[in-house]
């Protein structure tokens, strides 16, 4: 079986009946007609592997998975894509990286084994602990959070908050400075052979602390330990948790309480933590125990519109006008504030909001975009 046949039949692809509602609901095909995921999955179906490998269409997907969602075959696309993507990388097609490749260097750089502190957000108030029941997977927000300082200086506050929240209820976490990114976007740039490295170090690492649960306040780190490295390794032997779900079973135990507040909010739901990870509830679950007035936008959880970036790669024109409709949507609700739980999410919307030049007036997007862990942890008793 050759490679392609292999990735047709894990996703799915030969089921594909051409019916083209992939491309009619694509929100990158609706802006560029020269982009149709249909007809990459027919020139799958039809062998034409070196072809898919040289076309630079790989990279125009956002893996939103829209498609994934509405395809009455089920076809996996954005799985497809992801494997295409590493026998594209090896024949030469590359993404062409934003921010001059700026995060890229990053995650090398947290990804080689060199000597880093990534505990540097861990102040003498934080109770952590070394080993025990609960992990709480930092991710790269802080870093994140120094790298986009001019855009979302609070990512930087994300890993003290959470560990703020949680002494609140009693939890000490395990936090580590071994800890890698968990190598979200080098499996989605098509390196594979720097993604199974990062993965082996965080598994091997959390084994050591004893966890029997891992919780993630990032969706791309939730989705890559629950989707990709059991992909790749079989069921780990501990729990993974997004942070919404287990502040509800802390809340559920009354554990948690909060400050009253007549702030209204809309949610943007996360690709990777909606369309990918099936967490839609949770968030507004946890708003609405929050006493925290909610609205919804026109667009929501598996029909909400995507931030436009993927693995910060191929960042464009396209990606302007998705963030500028989603901004659209986020203003009209009229709150006063968009939350939403991923880091990129935050820096993307930011971005535009940042730009001195807009495509449209300003005050029809003109929303905070924030992060959802931080407004929790401001507004708890
Ligand atoms: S929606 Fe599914 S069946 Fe229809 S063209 Fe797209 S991949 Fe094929
Ligand atoms: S994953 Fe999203 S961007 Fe990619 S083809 Fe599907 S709908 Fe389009
Ligand atoms: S939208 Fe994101 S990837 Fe694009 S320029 Fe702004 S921060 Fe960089």
């Amino acid at each position: 079986m050759t490679k392609i046949e292999e990735f047709i039949e894990e996703t799915g692809a030969f089921d594909c009946v051409e019916c083209g509602k992939c491309t009619s609901l694509c929100p990158v095909a609706n802006i560029n007609s020269d982009f149709a995921p249909r007809l990459i999955v027919v020139k799958a179906q039809e062998g034409l592997e070196s072809e898919i490998k040289r076309d630079k269409d790989i990279w125009s997907c956002i893996t939103c998975e829209i498609c994934n969602d509405m395809c009455p075959y089920e076809v996996d696309f954005s799985g497809f894509i992801q494997r295409m993507r590493v026998e594209a990388v090896g024949m030469g097609n590359v993404p062409v990286c934003s921010e001059a490749g700026a995060v890229q260097t990053m995650q090398r750089i947290t990804g080689m084994g060199q000597k880093q502190n990534r505990l540097a957000w861990l102040t003498d108030d934080l109770k952590v602990s070394d080993k025990g029941d609960v992990y709480y997977f930092t991710g790269c927000a802080y870093q994140l959070g120094i790298l986009f300082n001019d855009k979302a200086p609070e990512l930087k506050e994300i890993p003290a908050n959470v560990v703020r929240i949680m002494n609140a209820a009693g939890i000490e976490p395990v936090v580590s400075n071994k800890e890698v990114c968990c190598g979200h976007d080098q499996l989605w740039s098509g390196d594979e052979v720097g993604f199974i490295d990062l993965m082996e170090q965080n598994v091997e690492m959390i084994k050591e602390t004893g966890a029997k649960k891992v919780v993630f306040s990032c969706p791309e780190g939730f989705r890559t330990f629950n989707i990709d490295y059991q992909g790749f390794l079989g069921d780990l032997d501990f729990e993974i948790l997004h942070i919404s779900e287990f502040l509800m079973n802390l809340i559920d135990e009354g554990k948690l309480e909060f400050k009253e507040t007549d702030e209204t909010v809309t949610y943007h739901d996360s690709c990777r933590l909606g369309r990918h990870a099936g967490i839609y509830d949770t968030p507004r679950d946890l708003l609405d125990a929050m006493g925290v007035e909610f609205v919804e936008m026109a667009s929501s959880q598996e029909k909400a519109l995507c931030c436009g970036v993927n693995a910060f790669t191929n960042c464009n024109e396209a990606s302007r006008q998705l963030q500028m409709m989603r901004l659209l949507e986020a203003k009209q609700t009229g709150a006063e504030t968009m939350l939403a739980f991923c880091p990129k999410c935050v820096i993307h919307y930011n971005c535009l909001l940042s730009m001195e030049k807009m495509p449209i007036e300003r005050e029809k997007i003109d929303i905070k975009v924030k992060d959802f862990s931080n407004f929790v942890a401001e507004h708890m008793k």
